[in-house]
C-alpha cells in the first residue's frame, strides 16, 4: 500500500525560501539551511555525487549496513521504520530487508522536503515489498515531526542516513535530536518548532 501526505505546498516553500534567503544572506557569516539544496534537480545532482568514488559517506555507510543491518534490526525489534531525509532510499532497502527477515515490519515512513523525488523513490518500495504500508510524508523535519504518522503499538526504528545530521549546525541539530526523542516516546510533547 502506498500513500503520501503533503505538509508543504509550493506557496509555503516559496515563502520559507524567501524568508531564509532574506535572513540568512544578511547574517554574518551568511548562511542558508541545507534543505534548499534539494529541489528535484538538486536531489538528482546529489544522487550523482553519491556515485563518485571520492564521496565516501555513501559507500562507507552502505558497507556498514551490509554487515550490520541484521544486528540493528534484531536489536531494534521494530514494526516500523521512519526515515528522515530519505532521498533515493537506496541504502534503506538494506534495513528494510533486515527488518523483514527479523519479522514484524509492517510500516515504512520516508520523510523528505523534496516532494517529487520522494514520491518517485517511495512508490516503488510499496511495489517491491508487498504487504508493507508505505506512508510517505513530504515535510520539513525541522518543523513537521509532530505530524508524522507514528505507530501506536510496537517499537519504531528511526533512521537518518547520509550526511543529513552532519549538515546541521550544533543548535538546530540539538533541537532535531530532542524532537526525535519526543517522536519516539509518545506522550512526550513534540516538538520544539511549530508543527504547522
Ligand atoms: N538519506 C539519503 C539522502 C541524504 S541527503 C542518503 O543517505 O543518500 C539529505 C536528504 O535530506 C535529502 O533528500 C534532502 O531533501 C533531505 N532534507 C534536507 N533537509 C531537510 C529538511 N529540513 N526536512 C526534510 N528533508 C530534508
Amino acid at each position: 500500500m502506498f500513500r503520501i501526505d503533503r505538509n508543504l505546498t509550493a506557496d509555503e516553500l516559496d515563502k520559507a525560501l524567501r524568508t531564509d534567503v532574506a535572513e540568512g544572506l544578511t547574517a554574518r557569516p551568511k548562511q542558508l539551511p541545507p534543505k534548499w539544496f534539494y529541489d528535484e534537480r538538486g536531489s538528482a545532482l546529489f544522487e550523482d555525487i553519491t556515485r563518485l568514488p571520492e564521496y565516501y559517506p555513501t559507500w562507507a555507510e552502505r558497507s556498514i549496513l551490509e554487515t550490520r543491518a541484521d544486528e540493528i534490526a534484531e536489536a531494534a525489534g521494530a514494526v516500523a521504520l521512519i526515515e528522515l531525509g530519505s532521498g533515493s532510499g537506496v541504502k534503506t532497502r538494506l534495513l528494510l530487508d533486515a527488518m523483514r527477515r527479523h519479522g514484524g515490519l509492517s510500516r515504512f515512513v520516508p520523510v523528505d522536503v523534496s516532494g517529487e523525488f520522494l514520491a518517485a523513490s517511495a512508490r516503488p518500495v510499496a511495489d517491491d515489498y508487498p504487504g508493507l504500508d508505505v506512508h510517505a510524508v513530504v515535510g520539513d523535519f525541522e518543523q513537521h515531526l509532530g505530524l508524522l504518522p507514528v505507530s501506536e503499538g510496537g517499537r519504531q526504528l528511526l533512521a537518518v542516513l547520509g550526511s543529513t545530521i552532519g549538515n546541521q549546525e550544533p543548535g538546530p541539530r540539538a533541537s532535531f535530536l530532542r524532537d526525535i526523542h519526543s517522536v519516539l516516546h509518545s506522550g512526550t510533547p513534540c516538538c520544539s518548532a511549530p508543527t504547522s
